[in-house]
């Protein structure tokens, strides 16, 4: 009897081939708490955007999958998944991985990270002006300290 597609496409090499690249490292240590994906500010507006999802996917060996989606892309790097994970797995940096692997075998244009980046670049640049726009008006407004200020507006994001 043949095998389901989906199980001929498995490749069980592929979280070796992750975790031998650095940053990758961690990836098996992963018991699939979720605790990434509820702190993750991605998941939280998209839900098709799951990182223990993506770490069983790997595990599991579906490389093809993993590494022609979008969600790889969608990550922000924003690091949160790493600091809050109780295994260190340190998802961030593998998902650094899976976009290099992804370039390097041909899934994505090679030129798509540098676009992505200087997207990146740029919203970063209105996010401060936001902020310090923020900071001048209350500064205007009140007797508050821009220290306290910004305080607020940390515990506030
Ligand atoms: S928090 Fe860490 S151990 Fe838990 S699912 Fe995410 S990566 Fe795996
Ligand atoms: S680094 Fe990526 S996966 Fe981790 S919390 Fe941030 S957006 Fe989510």
């Amino acid at each position: 009897m043949a095998l389901p597609k989906f199980l001929n496409e498995l490749n069980p090499g592929f979280k070796y081939e992750v975790a031998e690249k650095p940053g990758g490292g961690h990836i098996k240590s992963c018991f699939a708490c979720g605790v990434c994906t509820g702190g993750c500010p991605v998941a939280e507006i998209d839900d098709r955007y799951d990182p223990r999802k993506i770490i069983r996917m790997i595990m599991l060996g579906m490389k093809e999958r993993v590494l022609s989606s979008d969600f790889i892309w969608l990550c922000s790097l924003c690091n949160t998944c790493s600091f809050i994970c109780p295994q260190d797995v340190r998802f961030s940096e593998a998902m650094e991985v899976l976009r290099e692997m992804a370039v390097k075998e041909g899934f994505v244009d090679p030129s798509f990270p540098k676009t992505l980046k200087s997207i990146e670049s740029f919203i970063q640049t209105v996010r401060d002006k936001m902020v310090t726009s923020a900071v001048e008006k209350r500064k205007e407004e009140s007797k508050v300290t821009p220290k306290e200020m910004l305080k607020e507006i940390v515990e506030k994001s």
